[in-house]
């Protein structure tokens, strides 16, 4: 098995190479990152991230995290991976898989697991589904409607005042489609929704990653941490192809904080993944009616 994986990661080399040109002409910032041939361990690196793999602190105690155990888990992992995204589903790591891996996108994972149960089925096989569906119609994750916020970054990134503009706006959005109210906390008051920059590991598990890849990550209710990638090149009116639009990626987080998972589709607000130079600042129908 290990010898399959290192004549796939070969063959993926020269994808990835090609690639790797490909994206760096559309967005030279991102060259560096893009030259970067991802390693096996960095591909099961990025698939335990989002939920397609086991994280070994999701084993059950007592059960062996074997590598053997871990291999034999790497090739349903892809198809998964595969099936979710809409991509041809091979189990292989073909050009296409390992370019929407590069696309940069939220630190969420896409397949909720639960602990000692693994994911979710439906009783279709071959299907699965995130767990823990959320519409707004049918119930209320922070038993309360009136949510407040408050900015708390370890790295000044954005100008407050520009970051509380901007939030200003994403919470409109989803107070117009929702039964959720927002303000911002009073001095002392405790936050339900906490708003910030960071960089690298900054205590809640999930470092940071630096330019490019994640650009940030949400907490559900009732936790409510939003935290954005204090290295990214943020954009806060228009972004350039090389900026990433903060009041998109608020929007999105915003709808982790109110219990959203991910969004197969690639219109929706809620849909994962979020390129340079792009904005999605209008909620779509499939981020308001999912149920
Ligand atoms: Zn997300
Ligand atoms: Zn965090």
């Amino acid at each position: 098995m290990a010898q399959l994986n290192l004549c796939s990661l070969l063959l993926v080399a020269s994808f990835a190479l090609v690639l790797a040109i490909h994206l760096s002409a559309a967005h030279p910032r991102k060259l560096m990152k893009s030259t970067k041939i991802p390693s096996l361990n960095e591909v099961k690196g990025y698939l335990q991230a989002h939920g397609y793999m086991e994280r070994p602190e999701d084993r059950p105690t007592g059960t062996s995290g074997d590598s053997l155990m871990i291999e034999s888990s790497l090739k349903p992992a892809i198809r998964m991976y595969q099936e979710w995204n809409h991509l041809e589903v091979t189990g292989k790591l073909n050009s296409e898989t390992i370019a929407r891996m590069m696309t940069p996108r939220c630190g969420m994972p896409d397949i909720i697991r639960i602990p000692d149960k693994g994911v979710h089925h439906e009783s279709k096989p071959g299907k699965f589904h995130v767990v823990a569906h959320y519409s707004f119609k049918n119930m209320n994750p922070w038993s309360q409607r009136q949510l407040t916020s408050n900015f708390m970054s370890t790295i000044p990134s954005v100008p407050i005042r520009d970051l509380r503009a901007i939030c200003t706006r994403a919470f409109q959005h989803w107070a117009a489609v929702s039964p959720f109210r927002f303000r911002e906390a009073r001095q002392g008051e405790v936050a339900n929704i906490k708003i910030g920059f960071y960089t690298r590991d900054h205590g809640d598990g999930y470092p940071i990653d630096g330019p490019g890849h994640t650009w940030a990550h949400a907490f559900a209710p009732r936790d409510g941490r939003l935290h954005c990638d204090g290295s990214e090149n943020w954009s806060i009116s228009t972004p350039t192809t090389y900026q990433t639009d903060l009041e998109s990626v608020t929007l999105h987080e915003i709808g982790h904080t109110l219990g959203l998972n991910h969004s197969q589709d690639p219109d929706a607000v809620m849909y994962a993944y979020l390129n340079a130079g792009v904005t999605k600042r209008q909620l779509q129908q499939d981020d308001i009616t999912r149920d």
